[in-house]
């Protein structure tokens, strides 16, 4: 596979980092009737940052980034991106809920893949990353198409431009919707277990261009994650969740060989 980062309008890594961070859930609560699934969660991503979320089954791993995409309400707190809170909007000295202009402007900050690629069957691949640019970014279908064509390039999927979904392997309809999620040029992507329903044999060229736009392109990225190996090379932080909070998080090189809490002990030794 060969991928490129030669043409894409994406910020270099050189790019200046603010000091301020991109992504924070402060004191955010999640529940579903009885159920909490996220409990008064703290989490602070500077701009840049790769942090990868691991954690058992029902931990409330892909609550965290379904929030984020606005897929889900918030019961309690605030998260913001970018500064901006999410769903609210300042009006005042007060947070008003957020009017359908300010959410969509805000989603546009924020690309997601998911673990079953969840692409359009019946558009091609072009089509598939021309959707977003033309009906949320207005952007003309000549510019959509030249933007999704650099990225579809960029993922190394240059000759496949008008393949449909069907007639791509799982590994090439995952890089395309990498290349759809970038397509409105995010600051934040999220990715939730995005090799998961893979052959192991088509993992790697999808972790492959995960990280050659973690080195190339000055994105903050969140990842849920069950590749231990991809999350101890690839992320600057690795956060631990159980029941609903992080049990314990750190750089990934110290996390993975020096877990302090008996809960991530007990876990690492279960799944690595
Ligand atoms: P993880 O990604 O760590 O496996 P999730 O964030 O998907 O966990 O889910 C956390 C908990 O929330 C689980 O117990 C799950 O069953 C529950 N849950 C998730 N979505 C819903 C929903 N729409 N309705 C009710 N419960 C849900």
């Amino acid at each position: 596979m060969t991928t490129t980062t030669t043409h894409i309008d994406l910020p270099s890594s050189d790019a200046p980092v603010d000091a301020a961070p991109m992504v924070v859930f402060d004191a955010v609560t999640k529940r579903y009737g009885d159920l909490t699934v996220l409990d008064r969660l703290d989490l602070s991503v500077a701009a840049n940052e790769k942090v990868a979320i691991i954690g058992p089954s029902g931990s409330g791993k892909t609550t965290v980034l379904r929030m984020l995409m606005t897929l889900e309400s918030i019961d309690d707190g605030v998260i913001r991106v970018g500064g901006e809170p999410l769903t609210h909007m300042q009006q005042g000295d007060r947070l008003v809920r957020a009017n359908a202009q300010h959410l969509r402007r805000m989603r546009g900050h924020i690309g997601m893949v998911f673990q079953h690629f969840n692409l359009f069957p019946h558009m091609t691949a072009l089509k598939n990353c021309m959707e977003a640019p033309v009906t949320v970014l207005g952007l003309s279908t000549d510019e959509a198409r030249e933007r999704a064509g650099e990225l579809l390039n960029m993922v190394g999927l240059g000759d496949k431009l008008d393949h449909y979904p069907a007639q791509l392997s799982g590994g090439q309809q995952q890089r395309v919707a990498i290349a759809r999620a970038l397509a409105v040029r995010p600051k934040v992507m999220l990715f939730d277990e995005v090799t998961s329903a893979l052959d192991p044999e088509l993992c790697g060229e999808v972790l492959s261009v995960i990280r050659t736009l973690g080195s190339e392109h000055n994105l903050t990225m969140l990842m849920v994650t069950h590749q231990m190996g991809f999350a101890r090379e690839f992320a600057d932080r690795v956060c631990f969740f159980d029941q609903g909070r992080i049990a314990e998080q750190g750089p990934a090189k110290s996390f993975y060989e020096n877990p302090q809490e008996a809960r991530t002990q007990q876990f690492l030794r279960a799944v690595m």
